[in-house]
């Protein structure tokens, strides 16, 4: 189970208000993420190669492939040099080598080097930066075919059908709305947590039985996809989007507003949680973030003896963490915590509602849940599905008010 830490996607900036009354009236939720009347294809970043001479290799032996138009014997090793699509030991037409995107197909699924035993279908894009040799490394594919390796990289084989019904429309709602905010950029989503954990083509069935019985649906208020965030485990208090995600009006919606009836997720592993971290090791990382985004307080850290969780959002959730340097408090968002702790050795941190106290150097810490907690918690929804709940009755819990709408 790989979960999402934090969707942000590009909607996580404060949205400015002009000082006068705008001319036009403001653009209403509803019309933000307009509900599309046919699939539409995802780009999912697969990797980022920004090396002197990187390569990736793509393709199987003797596969047949088609590399921008020409026919091809796999793999192919692409890399880009001096502004220019090259392949080791075979020859491009100058219009091919000098595109910003070379695109691989074959008639079965393609293999992308880094990546051991996953398969991918549809379209293997790799797209030049528009400065330098730097490129990216896409799967570009139709929904429908995106959502089976999302569900098997998030749930676990043999979890209730009603628990994967309810994650494929969450995360097909999520990615539908990635594509209409990233329209004017090359990519929609990456592979990773950072988006939703997504393997290619899944070598088990039920991943794409449950996906196939769901299609086309999305999750909708208003007239508006509602980006259909989820986590592991909440913890059994849930995040809302506009404090865990970002401020802006697409995240302003009651469906991700949060559930207030009790937690289903209470026999999850990461429900509450302990762990002991290196005091000082946490210091250094708090100061280096926060010389990173120019917060002088936290930049000004020398010790963490204490970190108190605080400000619940209405559903008891806390909200800010208070860090204690001696006689001095700084505080932070908690969902800003587990990046700002990454790079200082310690484990990666579940969660930022946390609580903690310095011993002898090292911090003694309770932590709650497993992911941001907004929207879809995956073991309430595993739980739900145990005790005969439908995917749309798990819906209405984690997203309430939200509609299911089958667009295609
Ligand atoms: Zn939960």
């Amino acid at each position: 189970m790989v979960t999402i830490l934090l969707q942000a996607g590009c909607r996580d900036a404060p949205v400015e208000k002009p000082a006068d009354p705008p001319s036009h009236p403001p653009t209403h939720p509803a019309t933000l993420i307009p509900v599309p009347d046919r699939a539409p294809l995802i780009r999912v970043r697969l990797h980022r190669l920004d090396r002197p001479n990187a390569m990736v290799l793509i393709g199987g032996d003797g596969q047949h492939l088609d590399v921008g138009g020409e026919t091809m014997p796999g793999p192919v090793a692409v890399r880009r040099r001096h502004g220019r699509w090259v392949i080791d030991g075979r020859h491009l037409p100058a219009d091919v080598s000098k595109s910003k995107a070379l695109d691989v197909r074959s008639g079965s699924p393609l293999t992308v080097s880094g990546e051991a035993n996953r398969t991918y279908p549809g379209t293997i894009r790799c797209v030049a930066d528009r400065e330098g040799d730097a490129f990216d490394v896409l799967n570009v594919l139709p929904m429908e075919a995106y959502i089976p390796g999302v569900l098997a990289g998030e749930l676990f084989e043999g979890w209730h059908d009603a628990a994967f019904e309810a994650q494929a429309i969450a995360a097909r709602s999520y990615a539908v709305s990635e594509c209409h905010e990233r329209q004017n950029r090359t990519w929609d989503v990456t592979d990773t947590p950072a988006s939703q954990h997504y393997i290619g083509v899944p070598t088990w069935s039920q991943a794409v039985t449950t996906a196939k019985a769901t299609e086309g649906q999305l999750l909708v208020w208003n007239g508006s996809v509602v980006p259909g965030y989820f986590s592991s485990c909440c913890g059994g208090r849930a995040a809302t989007a506009s404090d865990a995600v970002g401020p802006n009006p697409v995240n302003a919606v009651p469906p991700l507003d949060g559930h207030s009836d009790p937690p289903h997720c209470s026999n999850a592993p990461r429900y509450t949680w302990e762990a002991t971290w290196d005091a000082t090791r946490v210091a250094e990382a708090l100061r280096a973030h926060g010389s990173r985004i120019g917060d002088h307080d936290l930049a000004g850290i020398k010790r963490v003896t204490s970190i108190r969780s605080m400000k619940p959002n209405r559903h008891g959730r806390p909200t800010l963490l208070q860090i204690q340097d001696g006689s001095r408090t700084v505080t932070m968002r908690c969902v800003d915590f587990p990046g700002s702790v990454a790079s200082s050795g310690i484990e990666p941190v579940a969660s930022g509602w946390i609580d903690a106290v310095e011993r002898d150097g090292e911090l003694h810490v309770r932590g709650h849940g497993f992911g941001h907690g907004v929207g879809l918690c995956q073991y309430g929804a595993e739980e739900l599905a145990s005790s005969s709940s439908t995917p749309h009755d798990i819906l209405q819990f984690y997203y309430p008010g939200a509609e299911i709408r089958k667009a295609w």
